[in-house]
């Protein structure tokens, strides 16, 4: 679904616009001068349908939970010229399907998947760096490690000749709502650090990995969030 000139929303589920499945994360395609890369990947149902015209080059994966990285296998297998990108402790888990690493276990035991749901290995073609940058065409994507809702969060700040956006997993979100949760790598003062941190970035469109997200003025939302953070506090969950 174009949600802007040259961007594309290829997933959303329950806490999103249930354009897909219900657990999906919202997954983006960006155009760019020479092909589309897409930010996350969903739980792992055929895209196809979602999907742009145009040659898919790369996938950047914001964390490993299974909303948003499951379906890398599916992508990875049906897309021959994907390149899936991610950082050193995302490609650990997903290239292993490591269950515990990113709360699968611990999510399953609480209602949040059923029981039988896959978590599919996925090779990983690049490992970014914290804080290094992509070219791609007329597009950089730098990768800023945002740890805090999972240890091994990025954050990717896009910019085009005419735009840049944000894409903070699930970092943040409207209005600055947050999720904590009680698996083993959240980290209340990583969480504060990452938020003060996005706080200086700059950036026009925010595109968070559930909710809404703002096609301008898209740092009103880490503003709301540093409401809190600036009085010791955290802001409230999305959910
Ligand atoms: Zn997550």
């Amino acid at each position: 679904m174009k949600i802007a000139d040259g961007i594309h929303l290829i997933a959303s589920g329950n806490l999103g616009v249930n354009l897909t499945h219900p657990l999906d994360c919202n997954a983006f395609a960006v155009e760019y001068s020479e092909g589309v890369f897409l930010i996350d990947a969903g739980v792992g149902q055929d895209p196809r349908p979602q999907l742009p015209a145009g040659k898919i080059t790369h996938l950047l994966l914001t964390h490993y939970h299974l909303d948003h990285a499951g379906g890398a296998h599916w992508l990875e297998n049906h897309l021959p010229d994907l390149a899936v990108c991610c950082s050193p402790q995302t490609a650990q888990a997903v290239a292993t399907a490591d269950q515990q690493a990113i709360s699968l276990t611990a999510a399953k035991r609480a209602g949040v998947y059923p029981n039988h749901f896959p978590f599919h290995p996925c090779p990983i073609s690049l490992i970014l760096q914290p804080n290094e940058s992509l070219t791609l065409g007329d597009t950089i994507v730098q990768a800023i490690p945002t740890p805090g809702h999972s240890r091994d969060m990025y954050t990717y700040l896009v910019k085009q000749p005419d735009r840049t956006m944000l894409f903070p997993g699930d970092t943040f979100f409207h209005s600055g709502r947050i999720v904590l949760q009680d698996v083993w790598d959240c980290d209340v003062p990583a969480y504060a650090n990452t938020l003060r941190r996005i706080n200086t970035l700059e950036f026009d469109m925010l595109f968070p990995g559930h909710g809404l997200w703002s096609l301008a003025n898209g740092r009103r939302h880490i503003a709301s969030a540093m409401d809190y953070v600036n009085k010791l506090l955290l802001p409230p969950n999305l959910v």
